[in-house]
């Protein structure tokens, strides 16, 4: 069995086809999802599909793309985690590549989330793209690794997920990892423990090969998965089983249901 650590079936793309897309999941053999709030006026649409499913799960957090929104405090996002479906802090974290200037409120708001999440006892689902070193910084500082969590979409080279497994964190990988150009990527994916490793869809976006380009759905985490054993010279049975054990065990709060 497969779980897709990170997707948005919130966002209408999936939410309007959630039968098919349950469907392509145990066609694909993919049994467990974890629905990834981005901002707090969706995060109910989050938690419904957790609550409407045994095999979904949900986590609560704004994501750091997202500038003049409502703004999450350490209580709000401590009193959202406290529902039973919710097993993480997050997506939260930097990214220095879409939004440029001074981003002084995004590090705020990351610090606010690593915060929750040490009250809350959750795991945190990191976000970073183009701010590596603010990232790492400040999770060192906030003192992340008393509750660990996952970089999500991983993307930075073998240095940067070295220091953050040094802090008790995972590394996912998404679709990318398929692509032709990922080279550096592909080297990280072969060169880190299998027992750090998570596989992820980030969907309805980044489709691997040779779905690239269309609309991408917890189904297609067998690929990500499939170019993992692949790379690393192993059968994806034992990806698969490895990939699950590491969600579970990561996500303490989720309880399997199959
Ligand atoms: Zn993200
Ligand atoms: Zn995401």
């Amino acid at each position: 069995m497969l779980v897709d650590s990170h997707c948005h079936l919130n966002f209408p793309e999936l939410s309007q086809n959630i039968e098919a897309v349950r469907t392509a999941m145990v066609e694909s053999q993919v049994g467990h999802a974890l629905c990834v709030s981005v901002t707090l006026d969706k995060v109910h649409e989050v938690l419904a599909l957790a609550e409407a499913y045994d095999n979904f799960y949900a986590s609560v957090g704004v994501h750091p793309d997202y500038e003049d929104i409502e703004e999450p405090t350490v209580e709000v996002l401590v009193k959202l985690a406290e529902h039973a479906k919710v097993v993480a802090i997050g997506e939260t974290g930097l990214d220095y590549f879409r939004l440029t200037g001074d981003l002084a409120w995004q590090r705020e708001r990351f610090r606010t989330h690593i915060r929750a999440a040490i009250i809350a006892n959750k795991p945190l689902i990191i976000h970073t793209r183009s701010a590596a070193e603010d990232t790492i910084r400040i999770m060192r500082e906030e003192r992340a690794e008393l509750v660990g969590g996952v970089m999500h979409c991983f993307t930075e080279s073998l240095e940067v997920a070295l220091q953050a497994i040094e802090l008790g964190f995972y590394i996912s990988f998404s679709g990318i990892v398929t692509f032709k150009n990922a080279g550096q990527l592909k080297e990280v994916a072969k060169a880190i423990p299998l027992n750090r490793i998570l596989v992820e869809t980030d969907s309805p976006y980044l489709a691997p090969i040779p779905f690239r380009g269309k609309t991408n759905q917890p189904a297609y985490v067998r690929y990500t998965a499939l170019e993992i054993a692949q790379l690393r010279g192993i059968e994806l049975e034992e990806v698969m089983q490895a990939t699950t054990d590491n969600f579970f065990r990561l996500f303490a709060d989720a309880v399997p249901c199959n």
